[in-house]
């Protein structure tokens, strides 16, 4: 279905007899053409540096969208979808870069992704954990061009302390949360749906008025809605998107991403374990 995304609605805008359009589908247009405009506009992801501390990242202008989640929820599979890059969140994954702050320019340096450190890894030693969980913290609190994050929770396992730990952190500096509910693949669209409701009502309950997705990497549910998200949290305009040929830009296919996504399925449960592990411990240092 995919496939046909952009061209086809691209094309449709434009020979559109304008006045035989309602108000209320200009409104509808007018959104669907923003969100594939920024899905391609996101595809324009290029690796910039990666920073081991706040004092080393770039310069601190413009706007910049975090991306946090505890490992394995999904986070380099949603921004090598979302990008439509193979190996691009990949790159973070590098040995020593695994507890980096890692930037990512939108076709413009002031317009940034950036990819947190996934917590909870199992390799890294306790003392840099705690080590790296002050440079994370020190990121949070003292980056100015920081809007807001995109927090990631398997659907499976939402809100662990290391969620709620950072659903506090970004209320607490009045940074927006987008949180997506990954691997809604997993699930049947009525379980899916359900689990949306309790995080949500959950979230009401903390008084954290955050904006919530379901998405999945594999098939691509909830694409242009973060893309638009994203977009409008960066100030991406339509206007900036005159700047380049939307036809040029590749359409993302779940063939282009770098594993089968079933594979590791079986290793769930071993990863979260250690995750959670490591959320307890960060949470009592906190
Ligand atoms: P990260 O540690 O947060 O960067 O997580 P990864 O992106 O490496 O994904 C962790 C595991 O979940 C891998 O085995 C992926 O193949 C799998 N995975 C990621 N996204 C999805 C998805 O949307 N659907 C399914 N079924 N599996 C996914």
């Amino acid at each position: 279905m995919h496939h046909s995304r952009g061209k086809s609605k691209n094309s449709k805008i434009a020979n559109a007899p304008k006045q035989k359009i309602s108000y209320e589908k200009k409104v509808d247009s007018a959104i669907t053409e923003y969100s594939v405009r920024s899905l391609n506009w996101l595809r324009k992801a290029e690796f910039l540096m990666s920073a081991p501390k706040l004092n080393l990242c770039v310069e601190d202008t413009g706007y910049e969208i975090a991306f946090a989640g505890r490992s394995n929820a999904g986070k380099s599979s949603a921004i090598n979808a979302l990008t439509n890059q193979k190996q691009l969140a990949r790159a973070s994954k590098k040995p020593g870069r695994t507890q980096m702050i890692n930037f990512f320019s939108l076709g413009n340096p002031d317009q940034r992704l950036v990819d947190l450190p996934g917590y909870g890894y199992a390799a890294v030693p306790e003392a840099m954990k705690l080590v790296w969980q002050k440079e994370l913290e020190n990121y949070l609190i003292h980056r100015q061009s920081l809007q807001g994050l995109v927090l990631l929770m398997d659907i499976r396992h939402p809100l662990q302390h290391f969620d709620v730990m950072m659903l506090e952190w970004a209320y607490s500096r009045k940074l927006f949360v987008h949180v997506l509910l990954t691997k809604s693949d997993k699930l049947n669209r009525g379980p899916a749906s359900k689990v949306l409701q309790e995080v949500q009502q959950q979230l009401r309950k903390m008084k954290l008025q955050f904006s919530i997705q379901l998405f999945s990497s594999m098939n691509k549910q909830g694409l242009e809605e973060l893309a638009s998200v994203m977009a409008g949290r960066l100030n991406f305009t339509l206007e900036q998107s005159t700047k380049f040929d939307l036809d040029s830009i590749p359409e993302a296919d779940v063939d282009d991403l770098d594993e089968p996504l079933e594979s590791m399925d079986a290793d769930d449960e071993a990863e979260i374990e250690i995750a959670e592990d490591a959320t307890d411990e960060s949470r009592q240092a906190d």
